[in-house]
């Protein structure tokens, strides 16, 4: 259960990060989110999920609704 995420598709816009931390904080903060995106030397995508990542129980998680190529499942109960 959790954040599923389909890497194939990620094309490392980010718009998942500024969605969590505007949903958490009301911020739009990378710093503050519990996905982050990182670019390896060769242009990959890295992708780290936060132990503190949980939107169980609570409408469709932001991350998920913002990110524009459908890389993100939240998949609850
Ligand atoms: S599922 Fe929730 S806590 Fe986890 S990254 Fe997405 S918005 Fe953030
Ligand atoms: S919003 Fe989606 S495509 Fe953009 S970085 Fe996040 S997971 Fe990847």
């Amino acid at each position: 259960m959790g954040l599923v995420i389909d890497k194939e598709k990620c094309v490392g816009c980010r718009a998942c990060e500024l969605a969590c931390s505007f949903y958490h904080v009301k911020e739009f903060c990378p710093e503050n989110s519990n996905i982050r995106i990182f670019f390896t030397d060769d242009g990959d995508v890295e992708i780290d999920i936060s132990g503190n990542c949980n939107c169980s129980g609570k409408d469709e998680p932001l991350c998920v609704k913002f990110c524009p190529t459908q890389a993100l499942t939240y998949l609850d109960g």
